[in-house]
C-alpha cells in the first residue's frame, strides 16, 4: 500500500521503517530540512537501537523515502499517518498547532480518498478537530471529497521502539467508518500473525486509552517512589516490597521500580494534558495530580540527599554523574531527570562531569557551552577525584562496574544510585558508602 508518514521522530520514523519493512511504499515527511538531510544521506538523526538496519534496507530496496516536499507527500499515501510532536502547551494542554498544520496541508493539497490516522498523542476530541480541519480546506477549494479520519494512538517504547512496534502487545484503532477500520486492519495484518491483536473502537475511546495507559504507568512509578521514601524512614527495604507484592497477579512486576522520577518525552507531557482535559471539563483528576506532584518531587530525591550529606553549598566539589538520557538506550533527554540534578548541583556552586554512552551530543545542544559540566569519554573517567557518584539513568553498562576502581578514582568512595543498581550489602563490603531510594542495609 501507498503510505505517507507525516513527521519523522521517534514514532514516525520507526513506523515508515517497519511499514516499509512489510512490503508497503512509504514516504515520510518533515518539516525539518536538517532530519530530512541527514536521512537522505543514509544517517539516522536519533538513537534507537535496529532502527538504522531497517531504514537502510528500505531505503535500499526503493520502498521508503524521505522529503520535505508536502505537495509530494500528500500525493503519495492513501493512508496519511500523522506522526507530529504535541508537546505541552504553556496551561498544560497538548499543543495541537503540529498535527492541525499536518492536517490542513491534507485538505489543502488532496485529490483523492485519504484515510487521516492521528499517531501523535492527541487529546480526546481531537479526531473531530482534524476533520473540521479537513473539512474547511476542502470547502474552501469547494471540494467534496471522501476521506475518513482514525486514531491509532503508538505505545512504542523508546530504547526498544522498532522491537515494539513490530511485535506490539496490542494495536489501537478508533474509527468511525468500515473503510477506515478495513485499510488499518489489512495494513496490521503482518504485524499480529500469531494472534489478533487489534482493538477496535470509537475514536475518543482510542484517544482516551493512550493517556490512560501512560496515566496508569506513571501511577505506579510514583506510588512506589512515594513508598520508598517511607521504607528509607521506617528502615524497610523497597526492593524487597516490590517483590513481594509483584508476585500478585493482580498486581506483577512490570513498572514497579522505584527511582530518582520519570521524564521522557511522554509521561509527563501525557498526565499534564490529561489532568488538563479533565479541568477543562470541570472534574479534578485528583490520583493523577497526585502523581504529577510526586514526581516533581522525586526529581530531587537525589540532590536533597548530596546536600543532606555535603552541606548546601557545594561550592568547589565536582560530582560525577553516570547518566544523561531519561532511560537507557535512548539519546532522548526531554524531561530528563539528569537535567534537575544537573541544575541544583550548579545552583548549588558545583561542577558537573558526566558520561552517558549516546546522549552527551543531546547534553551539550541543552546545555550549550556551559563550562562547569565536563563530559568524559567512559564511565570511569567520569570518577577520576570527584567528590561523588550520582548514578542517573539504568545503562546496563553501569550494572556490574569495577567497584575497587570506582572507590579509587573518587575522592571518597560516596556513591548517590538514582536506580537501585546494587545491593546495600555489597556496597557496605566494598567500604563504599551507599545512597540508594528506599533502601536500608541491614546488618
Ligand atoms: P519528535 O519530536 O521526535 O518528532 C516529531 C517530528 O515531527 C519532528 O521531526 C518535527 O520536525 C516533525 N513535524 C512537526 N510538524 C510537522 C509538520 N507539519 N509536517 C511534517 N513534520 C512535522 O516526536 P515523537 O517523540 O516522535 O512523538 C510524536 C508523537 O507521538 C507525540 O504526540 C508523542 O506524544 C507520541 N508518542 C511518542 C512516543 C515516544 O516514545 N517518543 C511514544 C508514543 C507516542
Amino acid at each position: 500500500m501507498k503510505i505517507t508518514v507525516v513527521g519523522t521522530g521517534y514514532v514516525g520514523l520507526v513506523t515508515g521503517a517497519c511499514l516499509a519493512d512489510m512490503g508497503n511504499h512509504v514516504v515520510c515527511l518533515d518539516v525539518d530540512e536538517r532530519k530530512i538531510r541527514v536521512l537522505n544521506e543514509g544517517g539516522i538523526p536519533i538513537h534507537e537501537p535496529g532502527l538504522d538496519v531497517v531504514v537502510k534496507r528500505n531505503v535500499a530496496a526503493g520502498r521508503l523515502q524521505f522529503t520535505t516536499d508536502v505537495a509530494a507527500s500528500v500525493a503519495h499515501g492513501t493512508l496519511q499517518f500523522i506522526a507530529v510532536g504535541t508537546p505541552p502547551d504553556e496551561d498544560g494542554s497538548a499543543d495541537l498547532q503540529y498535527v492541525l498544520a499536518a492536517a490542513r496541508n491534507i485538505g489543502r493539497l488532496a485529490t483523492d480518498y485519504k484515510l487521516v490516522i492521528d499517531k501523535s498523542t492527541v487529546p480526546v476530541g481531537t479526531a473531530d478537530k482534524v476533520q473540521a480541519a479537513i473539512d474547511d480546506e476542502l470547502g474552501k477549494r469547494g471540494l467534496d471529497l471522501a476521506f475518513s479520519v482514525a486514531s491509532n494512538p503508538e505505545f512504542l517504547k523508546e530504547g526498544a521502539a522498532v522491537e515494539d512496534f513490530m511485535r506490539p502487545d496490542r494495536i489501537v484503532v478508533g474509527v468511525s467508518d468500515e473503510r477506515a477500520a478495513n485499510l488499518l486492519r489489512a495494513i496490521y495484518a503482518p504485524f499480529q500473525r500469531t494472534r489478533d491483536k487489534l482493538v477496535v473502537m470509537d475514536l475518543r475511546s482510542a484517544e482516551l486509552t493512550k493517556y490512560a495507559a501512560n496515566a496508569m504507568l506513571a501511577t505506579r512509578i510514583s506510588f512506589m517512589n512515594e513508598l520508598a521514601l517511607l521504607a528509607e524512614k521506617m528502615g524497610a527495604d523497597i526492593e524487597l516490597v516490590r517483590q513481594g507484592i509483584g508476585s500478585d497477579p493482580r498486581i506483577g512486576y512490570h513498572f514497579l521500580y522505584a527511582g530518582c522520577g520519570y521524564g521522557g518525552s511522554c509521561f509527563p507531557k501525557d498526565v499534564k494534558a490529561l489532568i488538563r482535559t479533565a479541568s477543562d471539563q470541570g472534574q479534578d483528576l485528583k490520583v493523577l495530580q497526585a502523581v504529577e506532584d510526586a514526581n516533581d518531587h522525586q526529581k530531587t530525591v537525589l540532590t536533597r540527599k548530596v546536600l543532606a550529606r555535603f552541606g548546601q553549598d557545594l561550592s568547589g566539589r565536582r560530582f560525577a554523574l553516570w547518566g544523561l538520557a531519561f532511560k537507557p538506550n535512548t539519546d532522548d533527554m526531554r524531561e530528563a531527570t539528569s537535567r534537575v540534578v544537573i541544575d541544583e548541583l550548579l545552583a548549588r556552586g558545583a561542577t558537573v562531569t558526566a558520561y552517558d554512552p549516546v546522549a552527551t551530543e543531546e547534553a551539550k545542544r541543552i546545555f550549550g557551552d556551559e563550562p562547569r559540566i565536563t563530559y568524559a569519554q567512559g564511565p570511569m573517567e567520569a570518577l577520576e577525584g570527584a567528590e561523588a557518584l550520582l548514578i542517573i539513568t539504568e545503562w546496563k553498562e553501569f550494572r556490574s562496574p569495577d567497584f575497587d576502581r570506582l572507590k579509587t578514582a573518587l575522592k571518597q568512595p560516596v556513591v548517590f544510585d538514582g536506580r537501585n543498581l546494587y545491593e546495600p550489602a555489597l556496597m557496605r563490603d566494598f567500604g563504599i558508602e551507599y545512597h540508594a531510594i528506599g533502601r536500608s542495609v541491614r546488618a
